[in-house]
């Protein structure tokens, strides 16, 4: 088994990440073959369980609802059309089901009642359930720990430093702060970022800091390229070459040996030889679908076609931990708190998010 640190260093981790690309990607998929089965992949499914309309302002977000996107929001589904859609990414390889919906944060009521309702049934389908809901305070966390939730995923995003350039309407602490009520339960951390927003190496490296500092690790780590999206405030940004794609994956999977590292946005971006790299420098997670929320992304077949080239199985749920219990809601002890936490609204502002807005209220008019 590999050595887990929660030490690194910013330098330590450029000097991997910088290394000469044989030997980055020997080191990763050594560690990989130790800590995981290099022949086995995670399929995710993500759906959108409530799409746009975001009061944030997060640069490279197409669901934030200040900027001018084609992104047609809708309201939350039902429990219903939300287990249809499970039952499907079952019936086609898919071991997780992740809920996302575009909220700040959670908000005691009928709709995270809903989301409750929602994590109880997909559970029933002996599938790992993620929901990815905004902040959330430690008695929300639990209530979903309650529903049978195996994981919560939140994302640093970038640096401390680079989130700054990025968001201005909540701080990199309320990201901890929400990491941390996670922990709190027995529901497991998702937490990565993005790569492609014009952050220098060094704040890819503050984000493996950040990440690997945490304890415990994650037990997932999405790395995301970003998508550019007309009309949010890096529409312009140039797409990430598949070798920082590489690079990223296989420091990831040095820095924090046993999370699974998941290949997320951009994946239509990259080819089947560039995956496989990913595969090989110790990516060990996908999201599967022809939509990530509103990008899009790989049909599935096309994913089990690569799959079957490349020798590469999907991994059974809850193998990497026991399946949650449900407790049902009228048999809960937990009550809603009702809390308005003071998630904090940072006192800076981006001005491309802010040329984004107004270029958007401009094309509404
Ligand atoms: S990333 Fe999430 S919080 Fe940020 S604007 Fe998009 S939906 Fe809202």
């Amino acid at each position: 088994m590999s050595e887990v640190r929660h030490n690194w260093t910013k330098e330590e981790i450029l000097e991997i990440y910088n290394k000469p690309l044989m030997e980055l990607l020997y080191d990763a998929a050594t560690i990989h073959r130790k800590q995981h089965d290099p022949n086995v992949v995670q399929v995710s499914t993500l759906l959108s369980i409530k799409t746009g309309g975001c009061s944030e302002d997060c640069g490279y977000c197409p669901q934030a609802a200040r900027y001018h996107t084609n992104v047609e929001g809708n309201d939350l589904m039902t429990v219903n059309q939300v287990k249809a859609q499970a039952l499907r990414a079952k019936e086609s390889g898919s071991s997780r089901v992740c809920m996302g919906a575009a909220w700040r944060n959670v908000k005691d009521g009928p709709e995270f009642d809903q989301v409750l309702e929602m994590v109880r049934s997909i559970n029933k389908l002996e599938m790992e359930v993620c929901c990815t809901l905004g902040m959330v305070t430690e008695n929300q966390a639990q209530r979903l720990a309650e529903a049978g939730l195996y994981a919560y995923n939140h994302n640093l995003d970038s640096s401390e430093e680079y989130y700054k350039e990025v968001i201005s309407t909540r701080g990199y602490q309320d990201r901890l702060d929400t990491i941390d009520n996670v922990r709190k339960t027995n529901v497991t951390v998702c937490s990565g970022g993005i790569i492609g927003m014009g952050e220098s190496a060094e704040d890819r490296a503050g984000m493996l800091v950040a990440l690997s500092t945490l304890n415990p690790q994650p037990e997932s780590t999405p790395i995301n390229a970003l998508v550019a999206v007309e009309g949010t405030p890096l529409e312009d940004e140039k797409p990430v070459e598949i070798w920082d794609m590489i690079r990223m994956v296989a420091t990831t999977r040095i820095v924090l040996p046993e999370t699974q590292v998941r290949l997320s946005a951009g994946r239509t971006q990259m080819s089947r030889e560039g995956q496989a790299m990913c595969f090989f420098a110790g990516a060990n997670s996908i999201f599967a679908g022809d939509k990530l929320l509103t990008t899009p992304n790989p049909d599935v077949n096309e994913d089990m076609k690569m799959f079957e080239l490349l020798g590469l199985n999907p991994q059974k749920p809850f193998t990497k931990k026991v399946q949650p219990q449900t407790v049902e809601a009228k048999d809960s002890q937990l009550e809603a708190l009702g809390e308005k936490p003071k998630w904090t609204r940072p006192d800076y502002k981006i001005e491309r998010n802010e040329a984004a807005k107004q270029k958007g209220k401009a094309v509404k008019i």
